[in-house]
């Protein structure tokens, strides 16, 4: 059991303001995993303040990004050195499978710590224009303090997508972990230290929903950075819409696969079902929904129900589970209670519904089909966070599929799958979402935007685009004559 009691706090570590703590509870074992002190507003001011006194008088800024992505660089080598411990970690907090742990949770926050060291060699920051009227030095400078939110499902992940950015943009950060994973967001605290990130450039804070709002509201902090619910992210925008204060949101989805008349399904299932129940279903960007023309629908569900009944479901640390449980309790009644709202509505259980047998302890709920799906269900439109997908059948060709895909208010991710990469292509630009597949098995690539349409987001993270969220353009219009050395 990893015990902290300290908050890292401008670099430090320093003792709470509070008495209260934080218990870290394994979801596989339900036996306490990690505790740390709970962060109060008043360590948040403190984690603020030393944040703005680092943007505005320290080093940090004015660094050149190359020299501040050798810290990037460092902490990438050294989540990299201990890939296994921390996988391990990450699944003690919140219940991802081990194998996937690996690769997901942990070898790809390297993967974008590595991404934003060699943007920061080739980005224009700075770029001299020929204007309209003369020349104009076109600038991108750090926005500054950043307050950086994270949740519990990636929690590596979402630190890393939004600290690479914003430290090589040469902001400031105060981050606040999810409750449920505060253990491997310290980590990375100790391993940014270990990285000679300089005092003042980051604290870590975890805390609640008010304390996280207190740090939102931060007159201090200059932009906030939000990964989480879509309800969440409404509230936050708006709070940051009345200070004018800069945000971007990563929200929820409910990812819409459509499988084309002409797809072959030995080719697909592999590598769309691991995109529809990855992490236990605990994804962004699961492809939960089921597209299937009406004529091949039942031998959709047989593939479907054939894979997962396959699927190992068990303790996360085993390597060879594919499901793990989830993340608390709570998160298991939410989805219980969805599997229970499907069947009121009239959806069928094909497969699972219930707490898989032989596991007495942990959260754990059985990979689930749905059939006989209306889109117009809950089930098919709100986000379940769980190991729970909808078969939807289609009639009326592709036109009718993307239909299907784009009722629903959210756009973050989704899927196309035929023997026809021309006709994929067409359904691709025709779904309202700000990512998607076309007859391939990742989802995000670290070099290009990510993000969602509607009420999936605003902003894209990753790529330039993602640099850009931690950037304010300024342009210094020049004297004829006179071009600056950049
Ligand atoms: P959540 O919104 O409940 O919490 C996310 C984080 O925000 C936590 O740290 C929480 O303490 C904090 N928080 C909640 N309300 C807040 C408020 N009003 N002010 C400040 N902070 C607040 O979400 P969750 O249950 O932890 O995470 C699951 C959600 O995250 C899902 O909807 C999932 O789709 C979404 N998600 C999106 C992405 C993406 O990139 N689009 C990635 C991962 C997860």
């Amino acid at each position: 059991m990893k015990v902290y009691d300290r908050l890292f706090i401008g670099g430090e570590w320093r003792a709470p303001a509070g008495t209260g703590t934080i218990d870290v509870v394994n979801p596989a074992t339900e036996e306490p995993a990690g505790r740390v002190p709970e962060a109060t507003e008043a360590d948040i001011d403190r984690a603020v303040e030393a944040a703005r006194t680092a943007f505005d008088e320290g080093p940090w800024p004015k660094m050149a990004p190359t020299e501040r992505a050798e810290i990037l660089t460092k902490v990438s080598q050294a989540v990299q050195a201990e890939m296994g411990e921390l996988a391990v970690l990450i699944s003690t907090e919140m219940g991802s499978p081990v194998s996937w742990a690996t690769l997901g949770q942990v070898f790809a926050p390297s993967m974008i710590f590595d991404y934003y060291a060699g943007l920061a060699g080739t980005y224009p920051f700075d770029e001299v224009r020929q204007g309209v009227m003369g020349q104009v030095l076109v600038t991108g400078e750090p926005v500054g303090v950043v307050g950086a939110i994270a949740p519990w499902n990636v929690p590596l992940f979402v630190s890393a997508a939004k600290l690479s950015p914003a430290l090589v943009a040469g902001c400031t950060v105060v981050l606040k972990p999810a409750p449920e994973t505060p253990l491997d967001a310290f980590r990375l605290a100790e391993l940014f230290t270990d990285s000679g990130l300089p005092k003042g450039v980051l604290s870590v804070v975890p805390a609640g929903r008010e304390v996280g709002e207190h740090l939102v509201r931060h007159p201090a902090v200059d932009k906030v950075s939000f990964t989480g619910s879509t309800v969440a992210g409404k509230k936050i925008g708006a709070i940051c819409g009345e200070q004018l204060k800069r945000f971007s949101l990563e929200l929820g989805g409910k990812s819409a696969a459509i499988i084309l008349d002409d797809a072959n399904l030995e080719e697909t299932l592999p590598m769309l079902l691991p995109n529809s129940l990855m992490n236990n279903g605990e994804a962004c960007v699961a492809q939960t929904r089921i597209l299937a023309p009406r004529d091949r629908y039942q031998e959709v569900v047989d593939a479907l129900s054939e894979r997962m009944s396959a699927m190992k479901v068990g303790d996360p640390l085993d390597p060879e589970t594919e499901v793990g449980p989830l993340v608390a309790a709570r998160q298991r009644e939410r989805v219980e209670g969805y599997i229970k709202i499907g069947q009121e509505e009239g959806a069928k259980v094909a497969l699972g519904g219930g707490r898989p047998s032989g596991q007495p302890k942990g959260w754990y709920v059985e990979p689930t089909l749905f059939v006989d799906v209306d889109n117009s269900m809950r089930i098919a439109q709100e986000e379940i966070f769980g190991p729970v997908l909808a078969v939807i059948a289609y009639d009326g060709g592709d036109d009718q599929a993307v239909a299907v895909a784009n009722d629903s208010s959210y756009g973050l991710c989704g899927s196309v799958w035929t023997s026809d990469p021309d006709r994929g292509l067409e359904v691709a630009r025709r779904v309202r979402t700000g990512t998607y597949m076309l007859n391939a098995p990742i989802p995000i690539d670290f070099a290009t935007p990510f993000g969602g349409f509607k009420e999936s987001g605003m902003g894209r993270e990753f790529g330039p685009e993602g640099l850009e969220l931690f950037l304010e353009q300024k342009s210094i219009s020049l004297p004829a004559g006179y071009t600056p050395s950049i």
